[in-house]
Order: structure tokens, then sequence, then C-alpha cells
């Protein structure tokens, strides 16, 4: 089952994505650290296994963040890059909070893997 996000929020003055969640969780993303988890094919190559990290070469800035199907958000950033499309399930499991970072390191995973 996928959690939706109720609210998206960009917070340029933080530089902060906010997304409060379904359930009530909160998520705070950095731009540079969303962006470097861009799922494209062209940040992530056609290889299967965890997600990448690519922090960006300068500090960028969520342009556009809009809705993809009921499944997805797209987010266009400042350096025109505009191909990524974040599933909610990717956005929940990036969740840079220290609850959810706990929970990811009680269950042993090793970055953020990639379905589907
Ligand atoms: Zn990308
Ligand atoms: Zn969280």
């Amino acid at each position: 089952m996928t959690i939706w996000p109720v609210e998206v929020r960009r917070d340029h003055a933080a530089r902060l994505l906010r997304v409060r969640w379904q359930d009530g969780h909160e998520s705070d993303y950095e731009y540079d650290v969303l962006r470097g988890y861009c799922p494209c094919a062209m940040c992530q190559g056609h290889n299967a296994g965890p997600l990448r990290y690519q922090p960006p070469p300068r500090p960028v800035t969520a342009h556009t963040v809009s809705q993809v199907g009921n499944y997805a958000l797209g987010i266009a950033w400042s350096d025109g890059h505009w191909t990524g499309i974040y599933r909610f399930d990717l956005l929940r499991r990036l969740c840079p909070c220290d609850e959810c970072r706990t929970a990811r390191s009680q269950a042993g995973e090793r970055g953020v893997g990639k379905d589907g």
C-alpha cells in the first residue's frame, strides 16, 4: 500500500521540500539531497540495484513540483533537469527524519532500493 502525500510545499528560505503524509508523518527533504537521489534513467543508468546518490555539482532549487498520475511527484530543478519522477514510496523511504533513519538502520537496510 502506498502512503500519499496530503501536502507538498517548497520552502525556498530553508531550501527544503516539505511533505506531509496521509498518516500524519512529515518529511523535510533538502533540495540537493533529493536532486542527488534523482531516480531517472539519465542519473541512475539502467542497471538494477540500489539507488545511487550523486550530489549535484552546484546547489539546486525545486522550480516546480507536480503530481504524476497517482503515484509520484515530478520535480523540475533549477539546473534544467526535469525527468526525475519520485514515486511516493521512494520519497517515503528517503525520509531523513530520525525516526525513519532509526527504523532503516534497524532493518539493516543499506542505501535505498529501487523497485519497478
Ligand atoms: Zn535524473
Ligand atoms: Zn520520517
